[in-house]
């Protein structure tokens, strides 16, 4: 059998299950009776009622039908991946998958685990579950953002911060709609290394007109096919190296192509968070928050970091929940560092004679003096200064708030 292939045929097989896909049906009923003789012959006991064949158009089913009725789907599932060939909601097993993995996400919550481990097992028992099987169809995005804000509420990070700015900081590896993007790059390019190559097409359902279509909406331009650049203004704001996808040959490593897009995403992710209407000269701020310096810094830092550069700091001290004084007009709650001003955001970090800044001032940054975020350019010495500074005053804080007395160490 194996030697019977031909350039129109393309076999699968994983353990005892079969698959091939020809662009003839007659095709395929033959081979599905010669497997059917040869199983017979060598004894193998195989469950005819098993066998599903499904065609990509509405005329080939129909043909499909009138030949084979006892075998003809709508759909076929393999290896628990249901196929795409029409337009269609998520199926059963879809569904099911998805709702599996938001059990485990809710598991997760009762571990005790630290921070890097509950990312990692997000990861592996979550995302992996939900991850599996979206071939020619997508999850709906609201299924993305569910499991997203579980893994915020495992982390304690959910109230008040802004998702956008949670994206970029958790990892972008955790937010199932761009994994599922990355994943449909790689398997391209391994596709495309191979005899029967995938065509540069825009019909529906196939895997590169997704990922075209992600491409596209991610903010990549088709220069060639299978040849992307980032459109303006990330262009300008990257590392050559990291403007482009190229699959034209093997010539990028597909795993820049990943990093990549993820850069993309994460700038993307960025921007929703500074264009928000609330925040003005986003194009400054474009331009003078180093992102990955502070991603750096929040891997190796302190969860009260964290809880700083999330914006979700203010909402575990709720009793000073506003950034300026203006927005705590009757509020009767004092600093508890100094005991004689409104504990708003920027007198606490900034403006507290009990808790004098490095320099003795804020940054001139309004992003690094709300977040701490690291600025661009020759600073790291501040950048870390203002870093320490933020995190002890958020320690101190909360140990207060919680503990009620005595300051603690940070953790
Ligand atoms: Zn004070």
């Amino acid at each position: 059998m194996e030697r019977d292939v031909n350039e129109n045929v393309i076999y699968g097989c994983y353990m005892d299950d079969r698959n091939f896909w020809s662009p003839n049906a007659d095709q395929v009923i033959q081979r599905i009776l010669r497997w059917q003789l040869w199983s017979e012959k060598m004894g193998l006991r195989e469950n005819p009622l098993k066998t599903q064949v499904t065609s990509r158009t509405m005329h080939d089913y129909q043909l499909l039908l009138s030949k084979a009725p006892q075998w003809a789907k709508p759909e076929v599932k393999l290896l628990g991946v249901t196929t795409t060939t029409r337009s269609r909601v998520n199926s059963d097993s879809e569904n099911t998958r998805i709702f599996e993995a938001m059990q485990r996400a809710r598991a997760l919550f009762s571990l005790p685990l630290g921070w890097e481990q509950r990312v990692r097992a997000y990861q592996s028992f979550v995302l992996s579950k939900a991850a599996y099987g979206w071939v020619g169809h997508n999850p709906l995005l609201n299924q993305g953002n569910k499991l997203f804000s579980l893994l915020s509420t495992s982390l304690k990070q959910q109230r008040m911060g802004s998702r956008e700015i949670k994206k970029i900081f958790f990892g972008v590896p955790n937010f199932l709609p761009i994994v599922l993007t990355t994943r449909r790059y790689a398997r391209v390019a391994r596709n495309l290394r191979r005899p029967n190559s995938p065509k540069w097409l825009t019909a529906a359902f196939c895997s590169v007109s997704i990922l075209r279509k992600e491409l596209r909406d991610l903010g990549f331009t088709e220069i060639f096919p299978w040849y992307w650049k980032m459109s303006q203004p990330w262009y300008n704001l990257v590392k050559n190296d990291e403007r482009t996808l190229d699959l034209r040959t093997s010539h990028q490593p597909v795993d820049l192509a990943l990093h990549n897009i993820r850069t993309l995403f994460r700038w993307r992710c960025f921007e929703r968070f500074v264009n928000h209407p609330k925040r003005r000269d986003s194009e400054w701020l474009r331009e003078t928050v180093g992102i990955d310096a502070s991603l750096q810094a929040f891997a190796c830092v302190s969860g009260y970091y964290r809880a700083v550069a999330f914006a979700s700091f203010l909402s575990t001290a709720a009793r000073w929940s506003g950034h300026h004084e203006a927005d705590l007009v009757g509020a009767e709650d004092c600093c508890p560092l100094c005991a004689s001003a409104v504990g708003f955001h920027h007198h606490l970090f900034w403006d507290c004679p009990q808790n004098i800044p490095p320099n003795g001032r804020p940054p001139d940054n309004p992003l690094q003096e709300r977040f701490g975020w690291f600025t661009l350019g020759d600073n790291s010495i501040e950048n870390h200064a203002v870093c320490d500074h933020m995190t002890r005053t958020a320690s101190r804080i909360l140990t207060l708030r919680h503990d009620g007395g005595a300051e603690g160490s940070i953790d």
